[in-house]
């Protein structure tokens, strides 16, 4: 098949490819311990479930506008001005089918081909997909294990060029679960100010923190007119398939980002927006209980691969992944990924998933249950005694 040149460009995320993968192997009765997937293994809270059950039943099964159900978006402002500290309204809200899309849809906003746009590697895959998508040059910064896996700010100053366009930041971070902190935000700020430089800032386990409090660049003077939030409800709420997320940002980008949901998916999903507005406004405790869980599994994974000969694990301050060091082992992360599959009968995520720099390390997603977790530390231990 004759395919367009720009699909040569177009990266993926290999959680999914793994876990077809790792399905296979089960189906084949191979037993799994499945640590590949970026989801909470939690259940979403009943009121929510309530809530769209509700929703279909009183008709809410029809298009609704392309930035989302004003309600929604009232709810959001309210939201984000509450937890950010900032001043914004429903007109800077757009509600995208899960957070993922505005990646894309700022960089088609914003970027220019030729221009740049420098991103967190190891990181997210889609933030490199979608700069090379568009015909932009991604500029890779270090996530570096001695520095907690924080990016280093002179090192962002060295990469800043006149075309640089657009940094990228996640905090806490997939896959480290790294958290920036207010000085480095603030420093960010300072070089984003001063060189005219929007800031996307993936914010989606704003909510996941195991120490301090979620601190917003958007919140430093100057900066909620050139940042755009990435939010959604998808690992706060656990609704991962319900495809619920938003993005925050300046109103004539708003208007242009909701131009491009119309051209791409029409709108986000009725009823699942109304079960949004549940989700912020209803019952919390579901969020909190939900923390408390990860933060257990964290300690007792993180500690666990500490004491097997060979894995480097540092705490992280937030989402629910471990990045351990595994250059001891001497093995590239590709085979280790593949070894821990066919071997162990793990599915993790090879560092390279993330970035050339992910390289020496693997992720293993720690929103499974305790049991798995003890399960797989054992299999671990026996499979690296063996290597
Ligand atoms: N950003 C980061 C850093 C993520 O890890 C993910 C999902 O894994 C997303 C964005 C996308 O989330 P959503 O499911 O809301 O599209």
């Amino acid at each position: 098949m004759k395919l367009a040149d720009r699909l040569t460009n177009l990266g993926t995320e290999t959680a999914f490819v793994v876990f077809s993968k790792a399905k296979e192997l089960e189906a084949q009765g191979k037993e799994m311990i499945h640590l590949e997937i970026g989801e909470p293994d939690f259940d979403t809270p009943q009121n929510i479930v309530e809530s769209a059950i509700d929703a279909l039943r009183n008709h809410w099964t029809h298009y609704n506008p392309s930035a989302g159900l004003p309600a929604l978006r009232q709810a959001i402002a309210e939201e984000i001005n509450r937890t950010r500290g900032i001043k914004i309204g429903p007109e800077n809200v757009v509600i995208t089918p899960g957070g993922k899309p505005i990646i894309m849809f700022s960089m088609l906003a914003l970027v220019n081909a030729g221009e740049e746009v420098i991103y967190p590697n190891p990181g997210y895959p889609i933030y490199e997909s979608a700069v090379n998508f568009i015909g932009a040059k991604a500029v890779p910064i270090r996530m570096r294990e001695e520095n907690q896996f924080r990016l280093d700010v002179d090192e962002l100053i060295s990469l800043i060029t006149p075309k640089t366009r657009m940094i990228i930041i996640n905090s806490p971070q997939n896959p480290t679960g790294s958290v920036l902190t207010k000085e480095d935000l603030r420093a960010i700020a300072d070089i984003a100010l001063k060189n005219d430089i929007y800031i996307l800032a993936d914010e989606i386990y704003s909510q996941i923190m195991y120490e301090g409090i979620h601190e917003s660049i958007s919140s430093f003077p100057g900066m909620t007119e050139r940042t755009i939030i990435l939010e959604g409800f998808s690992k706060t709420y656990a609704m991962t398939g319900w495809r619920v997320g938003y993005g925050v940002m300046p109103k004539d980008l708003a208007i242009q980002v909701a131009k491009l949901e119309t051209n791409f998916n029409s709108c986000t999903t009725t009823f699942a927006q109304v079960a949004g507005i549940e989700a912020l406004k209803g019952d919390q405790s579901a969020v909190g209980r939900m923390v408390n869980k990860f933060r257990e599994r964290r300690d007792i994974f993180c500690d666990g691969l500490n004491r097997i000969d060979g894995f480097r694990c540092h705490k992280p301050a937030g989402a629910f992944y471990l990045f351990p060091n595994i250059s001891k082992f001497g093995i590239k992360s590709a085979e280790m990924e593949y070894r821990l599959m066919q071997e162990a009968g793990i599915a993790a995520l090879a560092g390279t998933s993330f970035g050339a720099f992910g390289e020496g390390f693997v992720r293993f997603s720690y929103a499974s249950s305790t049991q798995n977790i003890k399960k797989a530390l054992d299999k671990l231990a026996k499979f690296v005694g063996k290597l």
